[in-house]
């Protein structure tokens, strides 16, 4: 926390609520969309929560083969079961797509 930031005072709304805006930690260029305080944080809870909510994920470390490519696959987010193929995660997400 460094509350001896800089404020800068502007005369702007929020690219999202139409709020106005007069003070910014940074001096606005003009060219990229200004968000207030409010919609900033909701912008950073919706992407950190995506993830957050699942927490920190955990790696097994395996010694396995990436049934597509054979690519040595060290480490998985799941514990393998031994009886379904495994992918690489390029595999896994060329698959998705
Ligand atoms: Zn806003
Ligand atoms: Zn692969």
């Amino acid at each position: 926390m460094n509350n001896d930031r800089q404020m800068y005072n502007v005369d702007l709304s929020c690219a999202e609520c139409k709020t106005a805006i007069t003070q910014l930690p940074f001096e606005p260029t003009g060219d990229k969309p200004v968000y207030c305080t409010t919609c900033l944080r909701a912008r950073r809870d919706s992407r950190g929560n995506s993830r957050d909510s699942r927490g920190p994920r955990q790696m097994y470390q395996v010694n396995e083969k990436c049934a597509e490519c054979n690519a040595a696959i060290t480490q998985l987010p799941f514990q393998p079961s031994g009886g379904k193929p495994l992918y690489c995660f390029d595999c896994v997400k060329a698959r998705r797509q």
